[in-house]
Parts: C-alpha cells; structure tokens; sequence
C-alpha cells in the first residue's frame, strides 16, 4: 500500500513536471492615449501596472495587438512616432501591426519599427518585392525552458474597408488566417506554445480559436468593445480589450508541454485608474516632453459646448457644420471617423483634435441624383439628372474609389480637395462660441 501511494505521488510529480505556468500580459487599440482620460489609461500608469505585475510572474510575456498610434494630437502633428517612443520602455515581447498604423503612409511604418526597438509583427504584409514589410513574421520567446512562438497578422482587407491604396502603396497583403496556419506549419517542432497576435475583425479572432488548433491563444485588437470573457474553444483561449489602454489583460496559464494543451486558465481585466496606478517616473518624463510641444497649438478655449455629447451627436453636428459651410444639399461623416465624445463645459482645440484627429479633408462634388448613394440622400427623393451638391471626407471617397465598390462612379465624380475638416470644425465652434 505504501509504495503504491509511493508511486503515485512520484507518477503526479512527473505529470505535473510538464504542466508549466505561462502569463500573458496584454493591451489592444492604445490609439495614441499618453495621458489618461477621466481617470482611466495613459502610458505611464499602463506601465507602473504592467511592472507591478511582472513581479509575480514565473514566466510572464507582454504582447500588444496593434492600432497604437492615431487619436491624439502628439500623434497626428508629429505623424505617430512619439506613441512608439513612449511604449518602448514597457519592454513587450511583440507588437502586430494594426490598420491605423498606415495612417500617415506605410513607408512611416519603418520609423516605427526603428523607435519601437522590438518585432512589429506582420507575417502577411509583403512588400512589393516580396519580402516581409516589417522583416518579422514570428518571434520565439524562451521564458525558463519554455519556447513561445508568436505569429502576427493583421486584416488582409485594408483596402477599401480602412485605408486608401495610396497608404498601403505598391505593398501586399496575404490571406489572414491561411498565413497563421502557414507560419504554425513552418515553426513545427521549434515551439513548445503557439499564440496568435493579431490586429483582425471579431468575427476572425473567434474563428481562428475554433479553426486553427495550432495555436493556443489568440491576442487580439481592432474592435473597441472587449470582452467579459474568454472566448474558448477545446480549451483555446482568445481574448481582447478595450480601447485607450483603460485596461491590461492578465491570463494565466497552466499548461501541458507534451500535450500541447492549456490545462486551466484564468483571465483577469485589470483597470488602468491613475488612483491604483502612480504614473511611472521614466515614462511619464517621455509623455511630457512630447505632449509640453502641442499643449500651446491644442490647450486653447475655443468655446463652450451646453450639453455632453455622444458620438451619434457629434456625427449630426459635424454633417450640419459640413452643410453650413459648404452650402451643400447633403453631407456624409463617417461613423468611424469620430473618435471622442464631448463633455458640457469649456471647448479646448484639443477636444476637436480627440473627435477628429485624422488628416481627413472635407471635400465637395456637384454630382448627378442618380449617382448619389442612398445612405447620403436618406429619404429625400432626387431627380435622377439634376445635379446636387454632396460633401464629406477625402477618406470616404478614397475608400469608394476601388474597383470592386458599387459607388465608384460617384467617388470618382468626386474631388479630393478641400480643408481640413478639424480646422472647419475649430473655427466654426470659434465663430459661433457655443455649441449647441
Ligand atoms: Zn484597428
């Protein structure tokens, strides 16, 4: 009997020999945010969080699913390099490169990859030649005897959907998940642990946990909205935050070397609160020195604003403003292009360049009724041949320009010229002093 419980007792510790413990730290869609908002995010209390969890960590990775750069001023006046700066001392293992990463060009990118000091994944964006565009479609980590591939893609359908072919240029970009399931076969026997990182649409993220068992994990960004839960499959983990480094992931893993196999998992939203998290000294010093050079164009009462305001609001204003002052018959704001909301109170310039901190311009057609789409008429009934006068934003008709869109013709009837709409938007509020 004895040496029965004996043997069991060596056999459990064998057994628990090859169940390691792996975490994986994780953020999504920083979008530029290096001070926190409201009391929630900013780079340097992201950081003084992500150390604190470091410190109870066996073997701990910090990974960053992509979209970091747009959606402040820092970002837009000096074209996204300063978010990368600021994020290097968090020291990840793996960036994936995101849409908004092609904001300012794609040849940007490669100052990006110069200041992030580490892999900007994108395992299936070629260059024209053929060659990796960031030079890294994979990295293998070894944390104490344990080998962690991680893969990255980002959505193969940029153009149209979220950027223009200028952007991405003469550059290439391969099927998606049939990539990931490529890179897994081509890393076979060098990894003990696979994970995806990968700047996709949802509905992509979910599939590839259901699809593509060679991975283990699936960190993700692009959608804003996060998650209560992960999504599992087979004991597959996908996971994916919220926008605006308002929130950290922790999941925890115990996992089955020889099996290949997540044995229990638990996956923890840490909320980023200025009040928990003390501003890292080191990044904090990066963020002032950056954010001290816009504070004088964007710290600026331009006006008031009598009521909060949502997005659905803004969108309404913003194509009354279009209307106003073009003297346009219809106009069109893209949903996604508003990026803030509007609190009651003082307006500072740098509230418009949160809502509206692309580079798009508001341009103006004289088009034909039977040209114009239906969701710019709405409900007005138009005269097939008369001429109508439409505006909206170089970005929309850009990305209705490709051949496969079924309003070509309208966006190719339309120009491509016009002032920028952030500076319409700061001078009509300037103008009118009250928004309302
Ligand atoms: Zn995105």
């Amino acid at each position: 009997m004895g040496k029965l419980i004996l043997f069991g007792a060596i056999l459990a510790r064998l057994l628990a020999a090859q169940t390691v413990d792996l975490t994986i730290l994780h953020f999504n869609d920083f979008h530029a945010k290096l001070k926190p908002t409201q009391g929630r995010g900013g780079a340097a209390h992201l950081a003084t969080a992500i150390a604190r969890e470091r410190e109870n960590c066996a073997r701990c990775l910090l990974l960053n699913a992509g979209d970091n750069v747009q959606g402040s001023p820092v970002s837009t006046i000096y074209r996204g390099l300063p978010v990368f700066e600021v994020l290097r001392p968090l020291r990840a293992d793996a960036f994936v490169l995101g849409n908004h990463e092609f904001d300012y060009g794609a040849d940007r990118i490669n100052d990006f990859l110069a200041a992030a000091g580490l892999p900007i994944l994108a395992a299936n964006l070629l260059t024209p030649e053929g060659a990796l565009f960031t030079g890294a479609a994979s990295v293998i980590v070894e944390r104490e005897g344990l080998r962690i591939g991680v893969v990255g893609v980002l959505m193969d359908d940029l153009v149209p959907k979220l950027t223009t072919p200028a952007r991405l240029g003469a550059n290439k970009l391969l099927p998606a998940l049939d990539t990931l399931r490529l890179e897994a076969a081509k890393l076979k026997g060098q990894t003990d642990v696979l994970v995806a990182l990968v700047h996709l649409w949802k509905e992509q993220c979910d599939q590839i946990v259901a699809e593509i068992p060679e991975y283990s994990v699936v960190v993700s960004g692009h959608d804003h909205g996060g998650m209560t839960k992960p999504f599992v499959v087979d004991s597959r983990y996908g996971v994916r935050l919220r926008a605006n480094a308002s929130e950290l992931g922790r999941l925890d893993l115990k996992y089955d070397k020889s099996a290949r196999k997540i044995m229990s998992a638990t996956w923890r939203i840490i909320p980023i609160t200025t009040a928990e998290y003390p501003a890292d000294a080191e990044v904090a010093a990066i963020v002032d020195r950056w954010e001290k050079k816009v504070d004088a164009v964007v710290d600026v009462p331009i006006g008031t604003n009598s009521a909060d305001r949502n997005r659905d609001w803004l969108r309404t204003w913003i194509e009354r403003v279009m209307r106003e002052r073009t003297g346009s018959d219809f106009a069109h704001m893209n949903a996604g292009g508003i990026r803030d909301v509007l609190p009651a109170g003082t307006v500072l310039a740098r509230n418009i360049w949160n809502i509206a901190p692309f580079d798009n311009l508001l341009v103006t057609g004289k088009i034909k009724g039977s040209l114009i789409p239906d969701f710019i008429r709405g409900n007005s009934v138009l005269d097939p041949d008369k001429i109508y006068s439409v505006s909206t934003l170089d970005f929309v008709v850009e990305t209705m320009r490709s051949p496969t869109s079924k309003f070509r013709d309208f966006a190719l009837a339309m120009p491509l010229d016009g002032p920028l709409l952030r500076d319409v938007l700061i001078d009509w509020v300037k103008q009118k002093t009250t928004i309302e």
